[in-house]
């Protein structure tokens, strides 16, 4: 198929990852469910890009990083503030609440899919009788699932608060790289030193085969995941199919350098488009997507050419999702493809 805007997980598998999910095939027998070589020099290659001490696990996909990092962090009758927006809230059909026994996700309404200080508190303070599921952990995706990014400031804002009032950050860091990368920042600083206690690291549309880590950075709150990740059948029990791909990521910083790539090219294609007639760029581009209005007999028409992509908020709403080796010149055809279509419009 030729290259889409729909989603990143459209795209394969980045050679350096490939070549170590072959050398690890390449090397043998090895200790299972976790106990090999690769994941330990995985954890450990964890451990120095963040600077830190921190406890890593590997699962399969970012609905379960989520699900099973949230309910490590709250009881069946506490409750998650989160975004509306947020992924945990629209698109893991209830896997929090399932794995955590029920524990509810509040939601705020924040402007650029982003949560404020005030949001929260007003969240959080709203009520405090027993009929109410207390709040105990705040969620933040980064990069938010609207492209945008919270600043290194912000999030020290939002972790401030809720230390206050003794809730957990949880980042749901599906693109944390895109995040980091428009960030410019060291990626300590934007978890663990601005507050975070876990972050859920996106592989998988980073270019990986398949696969997220779950970083503790609060290490305590560890301390029974393991059982967790297996009652939820995500133990790999090959595990090392699912570690060992992270090294060539982790190795000459190609994560981040796939991140710039698929930013860079979210910003061409949005230069390409923003000035057009009929077309409303909705956030601001700072990521790896660019959210665009259009009439809805123009995408009909893009998608009649071939070009897949997800009308996301509401109708007209259109996500243009940019991956690791998304090519300049897809970029360039799928922006000629919109000019053509928005110049010859009439309404
Ligand atoms: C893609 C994504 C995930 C992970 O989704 P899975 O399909 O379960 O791997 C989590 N959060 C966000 C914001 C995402 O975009």
């Amino acid at each position: 198929m030729q290259q889409q805007f729909a989603s990143d997980n459209y795209a394969g598998v980045c050679p350096a990852a490939f070549k170590y999910f072959q050398q690890a095939n390449a090397s043998g027998h090895e200790l299972a469910y976790g106990d090999d070589i690769w994941t330990q020099k995985v954890c450990d290659a964890i451990r120095d890009l963040f600077q830190t001490d921190c406890e890593v696990f590997f699962v399969f996909n970012g609905t379960a990083a989520n699900s099973l990092a949230l309910a490590s962090l709250c009881e069946s009758y506490q409750s998650v503030i989160c975004h509306e927006l947020a992924h945990i809230e629209t698109d893991e059909c209830g896997g929090p609440e399932f794995f955590s026994n029920g524990s509810k996700l509040l939601v705020g309404r924040g402007e650029n899919g982003k949560l404020t200080p005030d949001i929260i508190e007003s969240i959080a303070t709203k009520r405090s009788d027993l009929h109410f599921p207390r709040p105990k952990v705040v969620s933040l995706t980064q990069s938010t699932e609207v492209g945008t990014v919270y600043s290194v400031e912000e999030i020290r804002a939002i972790a401030a608060i809720a230390k206050r009032r003794h809730m957990k950050v949880h980042m749901d860091g599906a693109r944390f790289a895109n995040a980091v990368a428009a960030l410019n920042v060291h990626p300590s600083e934007v978890t663990w030193r601005a507050g975070v206690d876990v972050l859920c690291l996106g592989g998988t549309k980073n270019g990986l085969p398949v696969g997220e880590a779950v970083v503790f950075f609060d290490t305590h709150l560890a301390e029974d995941f393991a059982y967790r990740v297996k009652q939820a059948g995500q133990l790999a029990s090959k595990m090392r199919f699912l570690s060992a791909p992270w090294l060539g990521l982790l190795e000459n910083n190609v994560w981040l350098s796939n991140a710039q790539h698929a930013n860079a090219m979210a910003e061409l294609l949005y230069q390409g488009i923003k000035d057009l007639p009929h077309l409303r760029i909705m956030f601001p581009r700072q990521a790896n997507a660019v959210f665009a209005e259009l009439p809805l007999p123009i995408i009909k028409g893009l998608h009649a050419k071939g070009w897949r992509f997800h009308q996301f908020i509401g109708a007209g709403g259109c996500r243009f999702m940019c991956a690791w080796d998304t090519q300049p010149e897809t970029v360039e055809r799928f922006a000629e493809a919109i000019k053509a279509m928005c110049e010859t419009f009439k309404s």
